[in-house]
């Protein structure tokens, strides 16, 4: 359709996969696919600064991260990739302190001094989640009685919980995208009957058009209402 349209010498937005999930090469990640965490918050960092953030509900899949506020992080993400790396860094307790985490799980080992740490952590994290952090080659105390912990190894831990980071190496592409930005430049659109300025029986609806929206039902009423607007065109003509 946009090769079309170019050639009857309209302008044409390259489109880029928008509402698209995020990949990365971190195995933890994809070993936690089908896991979610409901309340989170995910930074998005390039050269040491927060450039996106968002709070909400996350998916872990077998490539990476999805769900729709990762959806609707794409398009902002992949424009930070175009410029550098990007690290994604998820804070498990949003709400929380790190000084009152640190408290919380400071009472939680007091009371079970004997355990496996990988028996008492699931009481304040998700269970798919406590041995995915416990592994991690920096934490390394799954299989640690809690009364061998250090300060020093639990204040680590919870620097952890509250910052778990890894790079984000793209996105799933075109074929994964629900939707693409780019199409056809807003200027050379009449808007009152969603025809072509170019050509008056032509006319530019839904994802033809260069708009850039979010997820949430958002493309759907763009193609519905255009469509809309068109028809009674049509019928009025
Ligand atoms: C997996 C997925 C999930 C989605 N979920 C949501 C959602 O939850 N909410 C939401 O709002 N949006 C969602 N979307 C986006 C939404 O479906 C689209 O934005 C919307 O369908 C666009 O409508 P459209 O009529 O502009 O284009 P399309 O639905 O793509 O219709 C274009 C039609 O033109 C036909 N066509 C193309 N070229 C030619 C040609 N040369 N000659 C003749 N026919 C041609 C195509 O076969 C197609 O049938 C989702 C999209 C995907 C892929």
């Amino acid at each position: 359709g946009f090769n079309m349209l170019e050639k009857l010498g309209h302008t044409i937005s390259q489109p880029n996969p928008s509402i698209v999930p995020l990949t990365t090469d971190e195995e933890w990640v994809h070993s936690l696919a089908g896991s979610t965490l409901s309340f989170m918050t995910i930074r998005f960092i390039q050269n040491g600064k927060v450039k996106v953030k968002k709070t909400g509900k996350i998916l872990f899949t077998h490539f990476g991260i999805s769900g729709p506020l990762i959806l609707n992080s794409a398009h902002e993400v992949k424009k930070m990739l175009a410029s550098g790396d990007v690290t994604a860094s998820i804070d498990m307790f949003p709400d929380t302190e790190e000084n009152e985490l640190e408290r919380r799980i400071l009472n939680l080992f007091d009371k079970n001094k004997n355990k496996l740490t990988k028996n008492v952590l699931p009481e304040i994290l998700p269970s798919s989640f406590t041995e995915t952090i416990l592994t991690l080659p920096d934490i390394n105390l799954s299989e640690r009685e809690v009364n061998s912990i250090t300060k020093a190894q639990r204040k680590k831990l919870v620097k952890k919980i509250k910052n778990l980071t890894f790079e984000i190496t793209g996105t799933l592409g075109f074929d994964k995208a629900v939707v693409a930005d780019g199409g056809v430049i807003l200027k050379e659109v009449n808007f009152k009957n969603m025809t072509s300025k170019l050509y008056p029986n032509l006319y530019l609806l839904g994802d033809i058009l260069n708009i850039n929206r979010p997820s949430g039902g958002f493309s759907l009423q763009l193609c519905w209402t255009t469509g809309w607007v068109a028809g009674s065109d049509m019928g009025e003509k």
